[in-house]
This record gives structure tokens, sequence and C-alpha cells, in this order.
């Protein structure tokens, strides 16, 4: 294994989604020659979407790969190094912290921890292959493709309802989908929802398999209390069953919620000095491109303060 741990770097960003980019532009700025390990894809889940039509500056919209690609030349621009490897472990119980890929070893002085989280997956047939063909995780991302078209959500949960609640701006009909007769989401999204004409609801049904071969046609459901089977002809499936964060590396380093989000304070620090998160990796609210870009960026500033206090 090579061995950098001679080399003890200002600054290493693990992660390279929106927040990851913008605290690597920021560091870049800053003179501190971040190193960014890049994680298995640039762009993070922004890069996965293809139109982005909210991140400010872009009256046409962008390209979510094209964005990323933007955001790291700006980053490079300024002097950030990328290396396109994997964390496979951290060490944060002395410092400089250490970190391994699969192939190097890496010393630092601070941590900006932008490993972001993934949404939950159905697991069925159907859902891999069908994922941008039909199958979205995003609303506000897509809902756009689906202009009169008849789409399906999954969950019943705030997310479900609230985007489903969007998607009604778009698409003719929205059915939710849900595995009980109960739904989990507050009274208020509830209240809504139910009075929306275009949206109807399935319960007790879970999707068994998801059908198409270029593209979703349509769902096979099951319903848990009859046992019977049917198929749902759809255009759009919207999946919201909650989201994971990605912090299984950090798991008995640093402060969590109960839901494995790691806990940082106003200033993106978290229960380690010299260690900082941003975007989704601390974020279940927003999930934003914007606020994660901006959360980077903060982090960034804060860990450029941390090393200029240990160098005074
Ligand atoms: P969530 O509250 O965990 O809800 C997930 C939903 O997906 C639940 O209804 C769950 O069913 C269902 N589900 C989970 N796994 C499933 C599976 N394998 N198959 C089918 N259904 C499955 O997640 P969320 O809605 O993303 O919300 C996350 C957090 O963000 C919550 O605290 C929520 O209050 C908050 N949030 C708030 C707002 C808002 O206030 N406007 C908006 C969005 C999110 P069960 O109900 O049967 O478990």
């Amino acid at each position: 294994m090579e061995n950098n741990e001679n080399k003890v770097e200002k600054v290493i960003i693990l992660g390279s989604g929106p927040a990851g980019l913008a605290a690597a532009l920021y560091a870049a700025r800053a003179e501190l020659s971040p190193l960014v390990l890049t994680g298995t894809e640039i762009g993070g889940q922004a890069a996965t979407t293809s139109v982005i039509e909210n991140y400010p500056g872009f009256p046409e919209g962008v390209g979510g790969s094209e964005l990323a690609d933007l955001l790291s030349k700006n980053a490079e621009k300024f002097g950030a190094r990328f290396e396109y490897d994997v964390a496979t472990s951290v060490d944060l119980s002395k410092r400089p912290f250490q970190l391994a890929t699969y192939g190097k070893q890496f010393s630092t002085q601070t941590l900006i921890i932008t490993t972001g989280a993934s949404p939950n997956k159905l697991n069925v047939p159907g859902e891999k292959e069908l994922t941008g063909r039909g199958v979205s995780y995003c609303a506000t991302c897509d809902g756009w493709f689906f202009k009169d078209k008849k789409v399906a959500v999954v969950g019943g949960g705030d997310s479900a309802l609230e985007e489903g609640l969007f998607l009604t701006r778009y698409a003719s009909s929205v059915t939710i989908i849900h595995r009980r007769d109960e739904l989990r989401a507050g009274a208020l999204l509830q209240k809504r929802a139910m009075n929306n004409p275009k949206i109807s609801f399935i319960w007790d049904t879970v999707v068994e398999e998801i059908n198409g071969t270029d593209a979703l046609t349509s769902l096979t459901l099951k319903n848990k209390k009859t046992g019977h089977s049917s198929n749902f002809p759809v255009d759009g499936l919207f999946i919201f069953i909650g989201h994971s964060p990605n912090t299984a590396l950090f798991k008995d380093a640093l402060k969590m919620d109960e839901k494995g989000y790691i806990e940082t304070d106003k200033l993106m620090q978290t229960s380690l000095a010299g260690v900082f998160a941003a975007g989704e990796v601390t974020d279940a609210v927003y999930r934003q491109v914007v606020t994660s870009a901006g959360m980077g960026a903060a982090a960034a500033i804060q860990a450029t303060r941390f090393i200029e206090s240990e160098e005074e």
C-alpha cells in the first residue's frame, strides 16, 4: 500500500457532491491545497439528476453532471486536488487523522465529511434497471418530465406526501401507494393530500415488481391484507421511503442522531475538534444542492479558521 502518512494534508474532504466541491473551492481559495477523496462518483446525488433548475444562476437549468463538472473545475482552478478513490477506513482517535483508501493512506490536520445520504431503495425487480427511465427518488428534480402523465408515489411519510403534492403541479394523477392503512406523515400534509383532487391512495399495498423495458410501463402491486396481486399501469414511480446518511465509517467516532446523521453545531463542527461535516450527511431537512453547497463553504471557512488558530 502506498503510504502518504509522512505528508500531513491540511484539509481532506471526503465526498464530491455539491457540499464537498464547494468546500474544496473555499479551502483551495484559502490556499490550503485541499485533497478531495471523491467517492464512487463526482457530483454525488446531484450528478444523477438530469436537469437542475433550482440552483441559482442557471435560468435555463443545468445538467446534474454538468454542474458537478463545473464545480470541480472551479475548485481545481484554485488548487484543489482530486483522488478518484473511496475511503475504506478512518482513524479519528489521534491527530493528525488517518485515512485509508483501497490503495493509499493519508494523514490530515482537518477533515470535512461530505459523504452525503442515499435514498432508501425498495429492492424489487426492475427498480435498478428503470431508475432514470420512469423511476425517480427526487420529485423536485424529475417531476417536470411527467407533465400530464400518471405517476405513483411509494411511502406514507412527510416526504411522500410533500413530494406527491408537488408532483400534482405536473402529473395528471398521483397515486400514493402505502404499505399500511395509516399514514406516518403529519396531520397538515395528510389534510392537504386528502383534499387534493389529483391525489388518490392505495392502502396496505407494496410494489412487488417494476415493469418495462426501455421505460416504466406498470407496477405489480400486492395487497398485504388480501394477498391479491394486480397490474397497475403508470408512467412514473417516485420512491420516498426515507434516506440513509453515508456514515458507517464514523460510527463510533462521531456523535450522530438516532438515524445516523452526523451532528454539527452552527459552525459545521462535529463532536470532534478539527472534523467538520456538511451537506446531506448532516442534513435530513433541506437536501438541496444550494443548501449543501452553502454548508460546504461554511465548513471550509471553519476548517481554515481552525488551522489558523492552531498555527497562532
Ligand atoms: P419517514 O418518515 O421515515 O417515512 C418513510 C415512509 O416510507 C413510511 O411511511 C414507511 O412506512 C415507508 N417505508 C419505509 N420503508 C418502506 C418499504 N421498504 N416499502 C414501502 N414503504 C416503506 O421518511 P420521510 O418521509 O423521508 O421523512 C424523514 C424525516 O424528514 C421525518 O422526520 C419527516 O418528518 C421529515 N420531513 C419533514 C417534512 C416537513 O415537515 N414538511 C418533509 C419531509 C420530511 P411505515 O409508515 O409503514 O413505516
